[in-house]
């Protein structure tokens, strides 16, 4: 079997499987299946793959008809330029999150001086590690509810930074010590109904990492009114949430008091994260 038969096999199952991406799927879990990168399968095409690499795709491509999203399958995700462990412990970091990401960054450059960061549900850490690799002198910490989450964290801190950035385990702030110039999160924000429909098709993401309440912003509301008790005057929050949540945001920091509101755009053009500041100092 040569390396491009291989590959229209798997084109064919994951595209019988109903899978979104069938030819970006098997082009990346041959690749995975070999250990080489894309440009290198794609010049290696008439070779013949041999039979562990072979038998190493196609269990990974019954994995993907099963619904698995491919990054459980190879547990690992790009985000930011940096490769992320991930696991069905946390939520699979999405392109959209590197919108939080930037907005943090151009807070940051225009706010020099030692700041201190939190982010909450952080799941992977992919927010946290990846303003930290940015800002290597920056006070960052981290935390989740999840202990299952934290454990995820410690590989990637430890990985992708060298050594441990604080975590803790904690419902949003209520065990995280200390106030804060920087308080961002990407927290779960699907819609009751959405999660719903998501485990009636076995989705294997935690909910815990999805559900957001009726409107999707259970946890962005209190986060918001808890971050208010614990930004330093003129510090900011960054909450990454759906477009069609943003005005709901923006209304629930006006009445808490926030101001200079923000709006920034992902990739898709879509609203995905407001920030604002608390009781800026003249
Ligand atoms: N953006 C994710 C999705 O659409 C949801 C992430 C979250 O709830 N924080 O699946």
């Amino acid at each position: 079997m040569t390396i491009q038969n291989a590959l229209r096999e798997g084109h064919n199952l994951l595209f019988y499987a109903e899978v979104d991406t069938p030819v970006l799927d098997a082009v990346v879990l041959l690749g995975e299946a070999l250990d080489i990168s894309k440009e290198k399968l794609f010049a290696s095409l008439p070779e013949v793959i041999d039979g562990d690499s072979y038998q190493q795709y196609r269990d990974m491509l019954k994995l993907r008809c099963s619904g698995i999203p491919v990054s459980y399958i190879r547990n690992k995700k790009e985000f930011f330029g940096l490769e992320f462990y991930v696991d069905g412990r946390v939520l699979v970091p999405r392109p959209d999150t590197e919108t939080l990401v930037e907005a943090l960054l151009g807070f940051i450059e225009k706010n020099p001086g030692p700041l201190n960061i939190h982010d909450t549900c952080t799941g992977s850490g992919c927010v946290a590690i990846s303003v930290k690799s940015r800002n290597p002198d920056l006070d960052i910490s981290a935390s989740d509810i999840s202990r299952e989450a934290g454990e995820v964290f410690a590989i990637n801190s430890k990985a992708l930074l060298g050594y441990q950035l604080p975590c803790y385990r904690s419902d949003l702030l209520q065990q995280v010590p200390g106030s804060f110039d920087l308080i961002s999160a990407n927290p779960p924000y699907l819609l009751e109904s959405e999660v719903d429909n998501l485990s009636k098709i076995g989705w294997p993401e935690p909910e815990l990492a999805l559900r957001g309440g009726i409107a999707g912003t259970a946890l962005a509301e209190r986060l918001i009114i808890d971050s208010a008790f614990r930004l330093k005057a003129g510090g900011a929050i960054f909450l990454e949430g759906a477009a069609g949540q943003m005005e709901r945001l923006k209304a629930h920091l006006r009445a808490s008091g926030y101001s200079e509101i923000k709006v920034f755009k992902d990739l898709g053009g879509r609203d995905r994260v407001v920030s604002a500041r608390w009781r800026r100092c003249a």
